[in-house]
C-alpha cells in the first residue's frame, strides 16, 4: 500500500445502496464478511447500511449490527444513511463515524423515496444536525458528521427535468442547517458529463469546503465518463458499487452505481491515486459473487484484466 495520501476518496456503497436494491437478503455474517475484505483492500469509507423501517427494507434490518461490526477496522469511516431523526440516533447509538440523509431536489422523488416534502426534509435535517451536535458534545469520540447527498440532482424518473438553480439553492440550504458536506447523487443514470462539470463547479463556487461527493449510477454507460467530468471540477470524493449493483427502489428504472472495480483502474491508471489494492478488491469481488450468486455482477475491468504490463502505480 502507498504511503502517500490518496488524492482521491473511494467510498464503498455497495452494502447499503447495492443490498438493498436486490431481492434477497444477505445474512449479517456474509455482509460483516465482505465488508471486512473491502476495508482490506484499502477502502477508507463505507456506506454499510441504512437505519430504516424494516417493514419497507428488511435487507437493512441488521445495520446496527453491522456498524458495530466494522468499527473494529481501524482507519475506517463507517457510514450509515438516515432517512430521519429516529434514524438518527439509532445509527448515533450503534456508533456510525458519518450520517448521510438523502434530500430529493425532485418533490415526487423526496414523497416516494422518504415520505416527506422536501421542506419537511430541510426541518428534519435541522433536527439530526442539532442532535449530532448534541452528541459530539459529550463524546470523546471524533465528532460525527453529517453529510447530505441530494438525490436526484441530475434528473429524475418521476418528475423529469430538474431545475439546476434548484439543485444549487437546495445545496446551500443544507449547508446552511450544518450538513458538513453536501454532495450530488444521479440517482436515476439521468446525467451527462458537462451538465456534471456545471453543476460541481458550481456546487464548489457556492459551497467551498463543504462541497461533497459524486454519487454516480451507470443506468446509461455514462457513469465513468461522469466521475471523470466530476474529477475535474474538483471532485475528490467518489461514491461506486462493488460490481455495480445498487439502484433505487423509489426510482423506477434505476440501476447500479459506478463500479468501484473500474473506477479505482481510471484513477490509478491516470496516475491518480485511490489507496486501493486492486487484487485485493478482486478478493473482496469473490466474496461477494460468492454470497450472492443469482445476481448479476458487473465490471469492464473484473472482465478483461488489468492491460497487459499494466504497471501499478500504488503497489
Ligand atoms: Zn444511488
Amino acid at each position: 500500500m502507498a504511503a502517500q495520501r490518496p488524492e482521491v476518496l473511494i467510498s464503498e456503497v455497495a452494502p447499503r445502496d447495492g443490498l438493498q436494491s436486490i431481492q434477497s437478503i444477505m445474512p449479517t455474517a456474509q455482509k460483516c464478511q465482505w465488508i471486512d475484505a473491502l476495508a482490506q483492500a484499502g477502502l477508507k469509507e463505507i456506506e454499510v447500511g441504512s437505519f430504516v423501517s424494516e417493514k419497507l427494507l428488511p435487507q437493512m434490518a441488521d445495520t446496527g449490527t453491522v456498524v458495530a461490526h466494522s468499527r473494529q477496522h481501524s482507519g475506517l469511516c463507517v457510514l450509515a444513511l438516515v432517512p430521519n431523526l429516529k434514524g438518527a440516533q439509532a445509527a448515533l447509538a450503534a456508533g456510525a463515524h458519518k450520517l448521510s440523509i438523502p434530500i430529493s431536489a425532485s418533490e415526487a422523488h423526496c414523497l416516494a423515496n422518504v415520505r416527506k416534502s422536501i421542506a419537511e426534509m430541510l426541518e428534519e435535517l435541522g433536527h439530526i444536525v442539532r442532535a449530532v451536535e448534541q452528541y459530539n458534545a459529550t463524546s470523546s469520540q471524533p465528532p460525527v458528521a453529517v453529510e447530505v447527498g441530494i438525490s436526484t440532482a441530475f434528473g429524475c424518473t418521476l418528475q423529469g427535468s430538474v431545475s439546476e438553480h434548484a439543485v444549487l439553492t437546495l445545496a446551500a440550504k443544507c449547508a446552511a442547517i450544518g450538513a458538513q458536506e453536501v454532495g450530488l447523487s444521479d440517482t436515476t443514470g439521468m446525467a451527462n458529463p458537462a451538465q456534471v462539470k456545471r453543476l460541481f463547479t458550481q456546487l464548489h463556487h457556492d459551497l467551498g469546503d463543504r462541497a461533497g461527493a459524486a454519487h454516480l449510477h451507470n443506468t446509461r454507460g455514462l457513469g465513468l465518463a461522469n466521475a471523470l467530468a466530476a474529477y475535474e471540477a474538483g471532485v475528490r470524493t467518489f461514491d461506486s458499487s462493488q460490481g455495480g449493483i445498487g439502484g433505487c427502489p423509489y426510482a423506477p428504472g434505476a440501476s447500479g452505481n459506478i463500479v468501484t472495480e473500474d473506477l479505482v483502474f481510471m484513477f490509478e491508471a491516470m496516475g491518480v491515486s485511490t489507496g486501493i489494492h486492486y487484487e485485493q478488491l478482486l478478493k473482496a469481488r469473490a466474496v461477494l459473487e460468492e454470497f450472492l450468486p443469482n445476481e448479476p455482477l458487473y465490471g469492464m475491468t473484473p472482465a478483461a484484466g488489468l492491460p497487459k504490463g499494466f504497471q501499478w502505480p500504488t503497489p
